[in-house]
């Protein structure tokens, strides 16, 4: 079953999308090289209690930490830990809250330092590819219009989309219907309606799409270890448009003044 959400609730899931947006810009000012991927984590914690709000992923499922970050060839759900990022890594960082009972989730993929041509623009371009998906979060369209976006848009450069994970619907639970995969046909999947709150999240990859989970049960990597990047925005479907709830304005005024 598909929860349509009324105008309060999806201004209390803006409320929290911009929160999370607020606490990747929180962490974006400590990255760099040499901090490791667990004291980003208390900077997030921190950050996101003192506004009220409880970290989404903390015990979700059981998983350890406050933020999932994914370093290079590690696609999703990375647990933070005691390693250094260093230069040239890309970091992902995905951050969920509870505030006033609805979840915010966004992620934003990072580059410590100066990072190779080659993952410079698998960055920029998974997060065009973002965008590109989120024109069909439309009353009317398709979760399929929406994976035919991104993967038409990142198959040009030789990218591959990871179908093992997908977007999915956000509320009061941070995992609703319907499914949002990263590809697709037009027309197919699931019809979106006004009031559907998704979360469209591209995981691309330079190398293979096939991943594979670690042995500590979280971590997602590429199989043939080529480097990954991920960004997520939590999205309101609307009848002629979609109405973005978080936002990487925060993040990038940060990183414009690095
Ligand atoms: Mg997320
Ligand atoms: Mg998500």
């Amino acid at each position: 079953m598909i929860y349509l959400k009324t105008e309060e609730e999806i201004e209390l899931l803006r409320k929290s999308s911009l929160l999370v947006g607020k606490t990747l810009a929180e962490v974006a000012k400590r990255i760099r090289p040499g901090v490791t991927t667990l004291e980003l984590d208390k900077v997030g914690e921190e950050f996101i209690r003192d506004h009220g709000a409880v970290p989404g992923f903390k015990g979700y499922g059981g998983f350890p930490g406050s933020l999932c970050i994914s370093v290079n060839e590690t696609v999703v759900h990375g647990i933070p830990n005691n390693r250094p990022l260093t230069e040239g890594d890309i970091v992902s960082i995905d951050c969920g809250v509870i505030l006033n009972e609805f979840y915010g989730d966004s992620a934003y993929t990072f580059a410590i330092g100066d990072v190779s041509e080659e993952k410079r623009l698998l960055m920029e371009r998974t997060k065009e590819s973002l965008y590109k998906g989120i024109e069909f979060a439309v009353d009317g369209k398709w979760t399929g219009d929406i994976g035919d976006a991104v993967h038409s848009y990142v198959r040009q450069y030789g990218y591959s989309v990871v179908r093992d994970l997908v977007g999915h619907g956000l509320g009061k639970s941070l995992h609703e219907k319907p499914e949002v995969p990263n590809y697709g046909r037009k027309g197919n999947g699931t019809k979106l309606k006004e009031g559907m709150v998704i979360c469209i999240e591209p995981m691309i990859n330079l190398g293979k799409r096939n991943v594979i989970q670690e042995k500590d049960g979280w971590t997602i990597r590429t199989s043939d270890r080529s480097p990954s990047a991920h960004y997520e925005h939590a999205v309101a479907v609307r009848k002629n448009r979609a109405d973005i709830l978080s936002t990487f304005d925060y993040i990038e005024e940060v990183l414009k003044k690095k």
